[in-house]
């Protein structure tokens, strides 16, 4: 059976278009569909608006503190939300055209259209078909907003993005990344700014140091934390959502933006009529070559639901080509000291154990921690601190877990994940001059331990 392609991929976000390169490359025969926009969700409604906003947001601090500096007429004036709004969608169309580009670069048929499998080689797209050899499922994942009712008055981040206006009250609901990252942006850009959480802290999964700490951070610069709190409802009082909550408590917003989780995009695809095995979620199981119980149709990325972040999707793609259409022998991915940042303010930057993880695996383990406020306020007199946190297996004296909350945590966490990923040892990190003066260098002069 000759085929039009040797591989088909649904989706053109991190992981499919990186898998389709890879594969082109390799002298694979590729096509991609992709039906809403080339990038996927960190380009048009992930990773990279978000990190513009985040930037934008900053901005009212550093005005502010510049007047420490002798800028006296250094002033905020007023921010005019359109702008940024519109000039962040200029640049995500910018880079809309970079994809094409690569695309086309690579000799890859991009099919714009949403793509539907018909059996395990066919694809229809647009009243068209398609056959491949192989099927690749790169088709990304899709916010989750719990049922209540009120539902309907909610937004997600994908309308974040676009906000018609900006609001003077917002309420964010959920306490994972996204919900930080959009209470520090909507806060610094001017909304009084509540976030609310179901549980006792938000952020699980950190670190509990770096969880408090941040927890402190963000209070400081005046977003309310309201934890242990369930929405039951939401009404609209004309402009106003009107919030009800599990203690018989009450507040209001202008907007409310539910960052629940999110949920692999994986319906309507046809995969159950292929014979696709799903989990209860809706993610398409995988083995560790990313296949799935269909020999020929392999998935990658945020809907096989493992680690939902780019450079991890982007990873599996390359795997996954290297493994389909070169002779080297077939490799899985090590998800292990998967570094990551949460861009709220200040960042959080992490890799390796938390202390919890770290004390269940080993029976003894150094902690060392610094905090510290950062050089740029002592002129300032600006109250935020910096947390770094290193936790060592004295057994081998390996570096097992590394956080940091601070301005460019993750830039500097970057480096040190690199480190962990050679076996560095506490005493390397010693051994290794500082630069000074950096925050940075605070890694490699911790002396004292607790165990
Ligand atoms: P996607 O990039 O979502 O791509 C899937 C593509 O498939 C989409 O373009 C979709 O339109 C297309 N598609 C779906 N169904 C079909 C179909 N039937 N036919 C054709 N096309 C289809 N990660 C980080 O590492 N760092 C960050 O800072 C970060 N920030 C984020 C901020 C937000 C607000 C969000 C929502 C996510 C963020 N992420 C971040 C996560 C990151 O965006 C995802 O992990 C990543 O995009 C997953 O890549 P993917 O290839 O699996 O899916
Ligand atoms: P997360 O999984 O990070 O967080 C979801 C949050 O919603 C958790 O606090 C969870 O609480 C809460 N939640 C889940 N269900 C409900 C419910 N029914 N009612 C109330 N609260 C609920 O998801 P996000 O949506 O924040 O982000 C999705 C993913 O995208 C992230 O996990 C991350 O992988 C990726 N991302 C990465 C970024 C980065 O790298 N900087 C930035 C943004 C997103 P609980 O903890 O109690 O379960």
């Amino acid at each position: 059976m000759i085929y039009d392609f040797d591989l088909y991929v649904i989706g053109a976000g991190s992981g499919g278009v990186r898998a389709s390169r890879m594969a082109a490359g390799h002298g694979a025969r590729v096509a991609v569909a992709e039906s809403t926009y080339l990038g996927g969700t960190c380009v048009n409604v992930g990773c990279v608006p978000k990190k513009l906003f985040v930037y934008g947001s900053h901005y009212a601090e550093d005005i502010e503190d510049a007047h420490a500096y002798g800028w006296r007429e250094a002033s905020a004036g007023s921010f005019h939300w359109p702008t940024l709004r519109d000039n962040k969608s200029a640049e995500i169309e910018r880079l809309n055209g970079v994809y094409r580009g690569l695309l086309d670069g690579a000799g890859i048929t991009l099919h714009e259209g949403r793509a539907v499998l018909l059996d395990a080689h066919t694809i229809a797209l647009d009243g068209q078909t398609f056959t491949a050899q192989n099927i690749l499922v790169a088709t990304g994942s899709w916010p989750f907003v719990p049922e209540f009712p009120g539902r309907e008055h909610v937004i997600t981040s994908n309308d974040a993005f676009y906000l018609p206006e900006f609001p003077k009250r917002a309420v964010v609901v959920g306490g994972g990344y996204i919900a930080v990252e959009f209470a520090g942006i909507f806060a610094g850009l001017g909304a009084e700014t509540e976030l609310v959480y179901r549980g006792p802290m938000f952020l699980r999964g950190f670190d509990d140091t770096v969880r408090e700490f941040v927890a402190h951070e963000l209070r400081e610069k005046g977003i309310s934390l309201c934890f242990e709190r369930t929405v039951e409802r939401i009404s609209l009082e004309g402009d106003q959502r009107v919030l009800e909550f599990d203690d018989a408590s009450t507040t209001r917003a202008d907007l409310v933006l539910y960052a629940t989780g999110r949920r692999p995009n994986s319906v309507g695809l046809g995969l159950e009529q292929v014979g696709v095995e799903l989990s209860e979620t809706g993610a398409v199981l995988v083995d560790e070559h990313f296949r799935t119980n269909v020999p020929n149709i392999y998935a990658i990325g945020d809907v096989i639901d493992r680690v939902q972040l780019t450079p991890v999707a982007i990873a599996e793609g390359m795997v996954l080509s290297a493994n389909l259409f070169t002779d080297a022998k077939p490799r899985s991915l090590d998800y292990e000291n998967i570094a990551t940042a949460v861009f709220c303010q200040p960042n959080i930057g992490t890799v390796g154990l938390t202390e919890v993880e770290a004390r269940v695996r080993f029976d003894e383990i150094s902690v060392f921690e610094s905090r510290f406020r950062p050089m740029k306020h002592a002129l300032t007199g600006r109250e935020e601190r910096t947390l770094m946190k290193l936790i060592v297996n004295p057994q081998d004296d390996k570096v097992i877990g590394v956080h940091m909350v601070g301005p460019e945590a993750g830039e500097i966490i970057q480096g040190i994940a690199v480190a962990m990923q050679a076996g560095a040892t506490k005493a390397q990190f010693d051994q290794t001059i500082g630069i000074h003066p950096t925050a940075a260098e605070e890694f490699v002069t911790m002396r004292e331990a607790r165990t």
